[in-house]
């Protein structure tokens, strides 16, 4: 036994670092359609009416090939056609109807899933109807689309078209496709530091695993399958966990973000990011702030008004958010 007694500032500081709590995490709530990952507007022609200097017909082109690749990421390694009836808002629903089987040698061609009752049958007498439970097939899909998900869909799938589809659109598109891989990436990289330093903590690695963390979640009101495959296709899909991606599609943004708001315990801060009215008022609902995306390149007003462009959005405008 040595010393006893004495302690360094240094040393008892490095202490109190060490017991101290983590600080409570940023959740940052991202829209995918027409925020992070732009395709519907290509192919509904809002993207053109928006800027019309982009060349004519070219991204209703693009939109409908992304909208094919998605469709056909979704179905070839996802099982949306078996369980486009079967939707759930999030991995963690059909996780709780799984009963664990083992998968290794599950024979996915040969069960019934397509002739099981769906979740979108008849309304319940309630207006609530609650979380949908999906069969165990069903979840058995989920459980192997989710596996395939976090291992890289890319990966995994011979796609040789989507490099040329994903710069052709990022060309078209003035960098929105760029931007998004590096406004989520410089926010895990930025933000916790702003926010350290918000707080007081130095900002050297020796304190890093004390700052703040920064997590990003999404949320779309497309089903949740071909969203995942959206965010492999526009490689995206390392910034979100796959249980870290929700379907608003039945239930809704408030929801959602309900549920999102449940799932982080304490002060976690939220912002909510994305161009629709709906995400908007959820994130009022809740008492969030909400940064306004929007397609035009025009930056009048900015995140609060009129909208900004991913490509114009920064770290420091979510900092901002934050009240840093
Ligand atoms: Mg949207």
């Amino acid at each position: 036994m040595g010393g006893g007694g004495t302690e360094s500032p240094d040393s008892k500081k490095a202490r109190t670092h060490a017991q101290a709590s983590p600080p409570p995490p940023v959740v940052l709530v991202w829209d995918i359609d027409e925020t992070l990952v732009i395709f519907n507007s290509l192919q509904n022609g809002e993207w053109e009416r928006a800027h019309s200097d982009s060349g004519a017909g070219e991204a209703q082109a693009l939109g409908s090939q992304w909208s094919s690749a998605v469709l056909d990421l979704a179905d070839s390694h996802l099982f949306y056609k078996q369980l486009e009836t079967h939707g759930v808002m999030s991995l963690e629903d059909a996780a709780a109807a799984d009963d664990g089987r083992d998968l290794a040698s599950y024979d996915f061609d040969g069960d019934v899933v397509g002739r099981i009752q769906s979740c979108e049958g008849p309304a319940p007498a309630s207006n609530d109807p609650g979380p949908c439970t999906p069969p165990p097939e069903a979840a058995y899909r989920y459980r192997e689309a989710h596996r395939r998900y976090s291992l890289g869909l890319l990966a995994d799938a011979a796609l040789p078209s989507s490099d040329r589809l994903w710069h052709a659109t990022d060309t078209l598109a003035a960098g929105w496709l760029t931007a998004a891989q590096g406004l989520l990436a410089a926010c895990l990289a930025h933000l916790p530091v702003l926010l350290g330093a918000a707080l007081g903590t130095p900002p050297h690695a020796g304190v890093r695993d004390h700052l703040p963390q920064v997590r990003h979640v999404a949320v779309t009101s497309s089903d949740l399958l071909p969203s995942l495959a959206k965010l492999a296709l526009f490689r995206l899909d390392r910034f979100f966990a796959g249980r870290d991606v929700l379907s608003s599609r039945v239930h809704g943004k408030l929801e959602c973000f309900a549920r999102l708001r449940d799932r982080f315990p304490g002060s976690a801060a939220f912002v909510a990011i994305g161009d629709g009215r709906e995400e908007e008022a959820a994130a009022a609902a809740l008492g969030w702030p909400f940064i306004k995306v929007s397609l035009g390149r025009c930056t009048l007003g900015r995140a609060e008004k009129g909208g900004v462009p991913l490509t114009s959005l920064t770290v420091m405008e979510i900092a901002g958010a934050l009240g840093i």
